[in-house]
């Protein structure tokens, strides 16, 4: 049974690279019938925030990406956050003490320093050099009398790490770019380092899918699981597989902080989650060589990590964008008259609540379901049909109002009163014909109908905005815009 894991630490805003990793766990568990868990690494109080784990939540729900055993949910392995775990990571570390597989290391902050500078100064590596690896029992007598606290650290095996991983195939690591690392704080706090790995072997994961910035802790992790399997602690090393770095503007590691990394951003602006995941599925994986538009279910059916790419990923906003669009056109348009509910009320909508009319809004929806890339897109698109007066913007006036557009409205006003006003054609034909009477074709022509009536140079189109809008509004706004 294949089991993944989807372990991040609550803090700052859930961004597009954590999605991204969410998304390739969840599509190979789901692609393999095998188990999704979700755990919290909240070992940092200093940093994590309750208010980010909740913000994480509802973004996977909001995602739909389910897990099968973690917060809410429960399962075999709990409690899923770290934080309620501390007992099992001390009793872990003791072992490993007794074992003799880590050690207690008394260097202070400002001997570390001292020899890395002159390890760095003679040309050596210059990690961790081993200084508390033997100590004598006269040794640490006399530290512990200056009142030095110890951390823990682990004990590196002295020969080459290799692992095979699922993206980059064969990788080896060898003694002397992973020295022995600190697994307990002085105070006796476990890290990352520790925690990880141990609950991975606990909760029995056999793939670990996460981000190519933590590739340099993997060499650790696999000497740490020998260690537990030696004690009994783990079974067997998980899979490893390193998802390629996403970049963003001006070809730089696109970066937590990057307001363009924020998946609040893409929720508010009204990006489906259907058209996010298709964009996320795509930075270091394909569907197939001609098709990147495909439902989640489709991906699902498809995914398999040894199609990911070690390459760099590019993010890039105009395509998600484009993708995101073409998701909005697959909605049946029922789904999506709905999906917008949110961008129709306050606080986006500039209209009050009590003149929001749902039947225009029904007949309207379809014409908007085919020019929008988001849904907040929305309101600018129809505040013309529920605002009491349109939306007046001086640039846009100013534009459709050049050349003599008081005697074009005129004349079109004289052909609308005429129109037959459930059929578009009709008022259609009204501007042509008030447009040939003026010399002008019916784009000029319609301009300054279109600001008269919704402020606007673009929008929807015209004379289906007009028929639903109503002959007696449409009218008044032609008149206002004469007077
Ligand atoms: N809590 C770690 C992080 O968010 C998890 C890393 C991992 O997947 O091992 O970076």
């Amino acid at each position: 049974n294949i089991r993944v894991r989807f372990c991040p630490s609550p803090t700052g805003n859930p961004h597009v690279g954590l999605v991204r990793t969410a998304l390739f766990n969840w599509a190979f568990a789901r692609h393999n019938q095998g188990t999704m868990v979700f755990r919290i690494e909240d070992t940092d109080a200093a940093r994590d925030s309750e208010e980010s784990y909740d913000q994480l939540l509802d973004s996977l729900k909001w995602l739909g990406l389910d897990w099968d055993e973690g917060p809410e949910v429960g399962g075999p392995h709990a409690p899923y956050r770290q934080s309620q775990r501390m007992d099992i990571y001390k009793d872990v570390a003791e072992k490993l003490l007794a074992g003799g597989y880590a050690y207690h290391c008394y260097c202070n902050t400002a001997e570390l320093d001292e020899r890395r500078e002159a390890a760095r100064a003679a040309g050596r590596p210059s990690g961790y050099d081993g200084h508390c690896r033997e100590l004598s029992a006269e040794q640490v007598a006399a530290y512990e009398a200056e009142g030095r606290e110890p951390i823990v650290r682990f004990r590196m095996p002295d020969e080459a790490i290799t692992f095979t991983d699922l993206v980059r195939g064969e990788l080896t690591f060898t003694p002397e770019n992973v020295p022995d690392y600190g697994i307990l704080r002085a105070n006796g706090a476990p890290l990352y380092t520790l925690v990880n790995p141990v609950d991975d072997a606990l909760m029995e994961i056999t793939h670990v899918l996460r981000g190519e910035d933590l590739l340099s802790s993997t060499p650790r992790q696999v000497a740490l699981y020998k260690a537990l399997i030696e004690l009994g602690v783990a079974k067997e090393i998980p899979a490893f597989g390193h998802l390629p770095y996403v970049m963003g503007e001006g070809n730089k590691k696109l970066s937590k902080r990057d307001p363009q990394a924020s998946l609040n951003l893409y929720r508010e602006r009204g990006f489906l989650p259907e058209g996010l995941l298709n964009y996320l599925s795509l930075l270091g994986w394909s569907f197939s060589a001609d098709q990147d538009i495909f439902t989640i279910p489709e991906m699902v059916a498809k995914f398999d990590i040894a199609d990911v790419n070690a390459n760099p990923a590019r993010f890039d906003l105009k395509k998600a964008e484009s993708i995101n669009a073409d998701h909005i056109r697959m909605l049946d348009v029922k789904t999506f008259a709905e999906a917008c509910e949110p961008w129709l009320r306050a606080p986006h909508a500039p209209w009050a609540a009590e003149d929001f009319d749902r039947a225009a809004w029904e007949r309207i929806a379809p014409h908007a379901q085919t020019r929008l890339t988001v849904l907040s897109e929305i309101t600018a698109n129809v505040d013309f049909l529920f605002l009491p007066e349109p939306v007046f913007d001086q640039p846009s006036w100013d534009k459709a109002m050049k050349g003599e557009p008081a005697a074009l409205l005129t004349t079109a006003r004289e052909k609308l009163v005429d129109a037959d006003w459930n059929d578009p054609e009709s008022l259609k034909n009204a501007v042509l014909a008030a447009g040939e009477a003026h010399g002008l074709k019916l784009g000029k022509a319609q301009a300054p109908v279109r600001v008269a009536v919704t402020g606007r140079t673009v929008g929807l189109p015209l004379f289906e905005s007009l028929e639903i809008l109503g002959k007696e509004k449409t009218l008044a706004r032609v008149d206002a815009a004469l007077a």
